[in-house]
């Protein structure tokens, strides 16, 4: 269907497998920049409890039986599916107001998160569907009961409630870790952006990328869909600190226990160094960066600058620069490529932030903008929400209120001076804990000083200066592969950080037992359990011959004092501990001259591997290697290699096999220990 020749038209609801429209017309949704209605909005007549027993059962199926590897490849297609459509939601993003730069941070900056995801999986996980969490824990003196801490999915659905300001990234930031972890998902976005919203799952289904069942949608109220949570259930929300915490204590979410994961007001601050006068590249780097978040998506970031922290000496020239920057600001209809600035998503939203500004100036005076005129190159500047960038100075920070707890949702910032680094990290802590903080300095100690006094209250630092000026990506962008989150009034959640977002939504369970049956549960072979050692060498045998457990046990080999010294000379490695008897002696770990780890693995090396071509194609790395006991020369080695771990690679003729290997010396005590990582062909050629 063609939606952008429907416009203005009434939104659906995704569930149960089908597009269904809300018993009546419901709310107009109206354009940000000339108040035109876009769409309509309602769910009533929904039935929240069979959507989520259908995504449960359906989408929650289909997706565990899924690999990590699998679930990454869908992602990765469902990424470039979005890409080429692209254009299309960026058409329908000018009327949430937001410019074509906005609408890179959300359409693109959304689907690329889906992108990192895709690749992390593939890179960073098992193509299994058990994710192993930290080590093996040795319960037992002789390998008879240990235990391996797992996670494994969720077999509820993650219900996402999303904010109006980024109707894709809101949505597919959370998707990306969800599905890969092999959790289906309701979406709701917040209303008045919800267009958009909806137009990128009904894109998304269209793919038929997703087992059915896998992702559902909500547009409108979300009635009594959290009556029906569960303990197998999480919940996200993104938005208003109150609505957020009316959700996080909903008598379903308390009783059950369901995960609740919250991002809401955040007073994200921004410090200028001491050392970062006017003149100083750290001093227009600063300038420049509070212009950018002000004004960027109209303000309506959640990791917006709201405080600017600078040095009492700096604050006048600052605002000076500031107010110079933002009058330059085009503000008007995005559709008009001149503009810079967009309105704001609602005329609702225009006057909270206006009430906002009003209680804001309880503490600070208004020093570059006007709220109450806003001058506009293009759009209605009265039926649109128009905002010019409004920036106000708090002379007294030390005993204000409202510049600490107030969030102006909107272009809004104020700037407050400090005179000492621990003034600066005090004022940034009156918010009460944020998402992001950054600092621009060029002098260490005050990075030092300043970051590690912010970090507890903050789920991500920045630090900028002239060296990474070109590079960074600045203090408002979080990143898919860092953590998003903050706590305190921040709402003490976190999202996204690579990996550990998908573990959001997957179970940790401590395994106990016997190593051959806790081997058989996680995938991964462990000292103690079955091994099968004395067939063929199991460098000749495919991918799909080995299997976990398959091991082989060497010959002997004697480490001489010969071999040492030529060791020492071929590689030029001469330290003492080799090659001086006396200095070794007086050395606290050894008794006298010692073989070197790299020549114990370099003979282990020549004891188990099988010289002729044949399946292992490659040796990629090492990992956890440990030197345990000395090598004395005169000492014999011996070596057992097991198979730990097949990871056969998706769309590939060969994959990665983790061998566990174990070099010990004639007692029989282990000299050193590490895993071979290598890649095998899937089949023999
Ligand atoms: P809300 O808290 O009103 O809405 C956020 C989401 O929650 C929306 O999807 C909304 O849906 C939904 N929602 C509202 N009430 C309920 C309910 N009872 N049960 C279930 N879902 C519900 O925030 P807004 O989006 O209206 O924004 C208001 C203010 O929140 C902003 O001005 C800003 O100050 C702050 N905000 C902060 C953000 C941050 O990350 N720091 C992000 C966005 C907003 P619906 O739209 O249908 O009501």
């Amino acid at each position: 269907m063609n939606v952008m020749a429907n416009r203005p038209r009434r939104l659906e609801s995704y569930v149960g497998g089908t597009w269904v429209a809300g018993a009546s017309e419901g709310k107009a949704l109206l354009d940000a920049s000339t108040g035109a209605p876009v769409a309509f909005i309602d769910s009533t007549g929904v039935d929240f409890k069979a959507a989520l027993a259908y995504g449960r059962d359906k989408g929650g199926l289909a997706l565990r039986r899924m690999s990590f590897h699998e679930r990454a490849g869908m992602l990765k297609a469902l990424g470039q599916a979005l890409m080429e459509k692209k254009e299309e939601f960026y058409a329908l993003s000018t009327a949430t107001g937001a410019t074509r730069a906005d609408g890179w941070v959300d359409i693109e900056g959304g689907i690329g998160t889906l992108l990192s995801y895709a690749s992390k999986g593939r890179r960073e996980l098992p193509n299994s569907r058990v994710l192993l969490d930290g080590d093996i824990e040795q319960l037992s003196k002789d390998d008879s009961f240990s235990a391996q801490h797992i996670l494994s999915p969720l077999q509820g659905i993650a219900i996402h409630i999303n904010a109006f300001n980024f109707p894709c990234w809101g949505m597919l930031e959370k998707l990306a870790p969800t599905f890969l972890a092999g959790v289906p998902a309701i979406v709701k976005p917040a209303s008045q952006t919800a267009y958009l919203t909806e137009l990128m799952v009904r894109r998304i289904i269209e793919t038929g990328l997703l087992p059915e069942g896998t992702l559902q949608l909500v547009c409108g109220s979300v009635g009594d869909l959290l009556d029906h949570v569960g303990g197998q259930d999480a919940v996200t929300f993104t938005g208003s600190a109150a609505t957020g915490r009316q959700l996080k204590t909903h008598k379903a979410i308390i009783e059950n226990s369901v995960r609740f994961t919250m991002e809401a007001d955040s007073l994200n601050a921004a410090v200028l160094g001491l050392d970062a006068a006017p003149g100083t590249e750290e001093f227009d780097l600063f300038v420049k960066e509070v212009v950018r978040e002000m004004t960027v998506k109209s303000g309506q970031k959640c990791t917006a600058i709201r405080r600017v922290i600078a040095p009492r000496a700096s604050s006048e020239a600052l605002i000076e620069s500031l107010r110079n920057r933002l009058a330059k600001t085009i503000v008007g209809n995005p559709a008009d490529e001149a503009v810079r600035m967009g309105p704001l998503a609602s005329l609702d939203q225009l006057e909270e932030v206006r009430a906002r500004i009003r209680d804001l100036s309880v503490d600070a005076e208004i020093v570059a903008g006007d709220p109450d005129h806003p001058s506009v190159r293009s759009g209605d500047a009265s039926a649109g929400a128009f905002l010019n960038p409004v920036l106000l100075y708090c002379d007294k920070p030390g005993s204000a209120r409202a510049v600490h707890d107030v969030e102006a949702f909107g272009p809004v910032s104020t700037v407050m001076p400090y005179d000492t680094a621990d003034e600066a990290v005090d004022l940034a802590r009156r918010g009460k804990g944020s998402l992001v903080a950054s600092v621009f300095t060029n002098d260490p100690a005050f990075a030092e000083e300043v970051v590690l006094g912010l970090a507890p209250f903050h789920g991500r630092v920045m630090i900028g200066n002239r060296v990474s000026a070109k590079s960074s990506t600045g203090h408002g962008s979080p990143l898919p592969v860092l953590v998003h989150g903050g706590p305190g009034r921040a709402g003490g959640g976190e999202e996204l950080g690579g990996i550990r977002g998908v573990k959001h939504y997957m179970q940790r369970t401590a395994v106990q037992g016997a190593p051959t049956l806790l081997s058989a549960v996680t995938g991964r072979w462990m000292q103690g359990a079955q091994a099968y050692a004395g067939g063929e060498h199991p460098f000749r045998k495919s991918l799909a011959e080995l299997k976990i457990g398959d091991q082989l046990i060497t010959a002997n080999r004697a480490v001489l004092l010969e071999d040492i010294e030529h060791f020492a000379h071929f590689t030029g490695d001469t330290f003492y501990a080799h090659m001086d008897e006396e200095a070794a002696k007086a050395n606290p770990f050894f008794e006298g001259r010692v073989a070197h780890g790299y020549l114990i693995v370099s003979f282990a090396a020549g004891l188990f591997v099988d010289p002729a071509p044949g399946p292992v194609l490659a040796n990629y790395g090492v990992d956890n290697l440990r030197f345990l006991t000395p090598v004395s020369p005169g000492d014999t080695l011996q070596v057992q290699l097991t198979c730990k771990e097949i990871n056969p690679r998706a769309n590939a003729e060969h994959g990665e096999v983790r061998w566990d290997c174990n070099v010990t010396n004639q007692m029989g005590a282990t000299v050193a220990h590490y895993d071979v990582l290598t890649m095998v062909a899937k089949t023999r050629e």
